[in-house]
C-alpha cells in the first residue's frame, strides 16, 4: 500500500528533517514506514545525520582547549560552560588533539576510575647504577645517562660492555 507523496508530505518531511527531528517521528507524523521516509529523504537529498550543533568558531575552539586543560573538568561541565551539547564537545575535542590531557576518570566505571594509578617501578640505571624511576617501562637508563653524549652517539653499549 504505497501512497504517493504529496507536496504537503514533502514539505513536512523537509521541515521536520531541518529541525533535526529523527526519522521515526516523521514516519509517525506522515503515517509512513521509516524505510519509506528514509528512501524519500534520500531521493530529495535530505539527511538525518545526527547533527550536533553548528561548527565551532576559533574562539570556541580556544575556549574548549582552556576548559579541557583545566584541572577538574568533565565533558558535562565543559558542555554546560560552552552552552553546547555534551556530544558536541566530546566530538570536537579529539579533533583539536585534546583527548589525552582529559581527566582519565571520565567515562570509566567508578570502580575502574578509582583504581590507584600504578607508577613505574624504580630500577637501577644500567650505566651509572643509580636508582631512578623510569618514565616508561622500556627505559633502563636514568635521565642524566640517557642524555650523555656517549648514549646519543650510540657508543653507550660499547662503553658499558
Ligand atoms: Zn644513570
Amino acid at each position: 500500500m504505497r501512497r504517493a507523496w504529496t507536496p504537503d508530505d514533502v514539505a513536512i518531511l523537509r521541515c521536520m528533517a531541518e529541525e533535526k527531528t529523527g526519522v521515526k517521528p516523521i514516519a509517525i507524523k506522515l503515517n509512513r514506514t521509516r524505510d519509506a521516509v528514509t528512501r524519500k529523504a534520500f531521493g530529495l537529498g535530505i539527511t538525518f545525520g545526527r547533527v550536533i550543533g553548528p561548527f565551532f568558531t576559533p574562539d570556541e575552539d580556544a575556549h574548549l582547549k582552556r576548559l579541557v586543560n583545566g584541572p577538574s573538568a568533565t565533558w558535562k561541565m565543559i558542555a554546560a560552560e560552552m552552552n553546547r551539547p555534551e556530544a558536541s564537545v566530546r566530538k570536537r575535542a579529539p579533533r583539536l588533539g585534546l583527548n589525552k590531557p582529559f581527566p582519565k576518570s571520565y567515562g570509566l566505571p567508578a570502580r575502574i576510575a578509582s583504581k590507584p594509578v600504578v607508577l613505574p617501578r624504580q630500577r637501577t640505571c644500567l650505566n651509572c647504577q643509580n636508582i631512578f624511576t623510569p618514565a616508561h617501562d622500556k627505559l633502563y637508563l636514568c635521565k642524566p645517562c640517557k642524555s650523555t653524549t656517549n648514549w646519543k652517539d650510540g657508543q653507550y653499549m660499547v662503553d658499558v660492555l
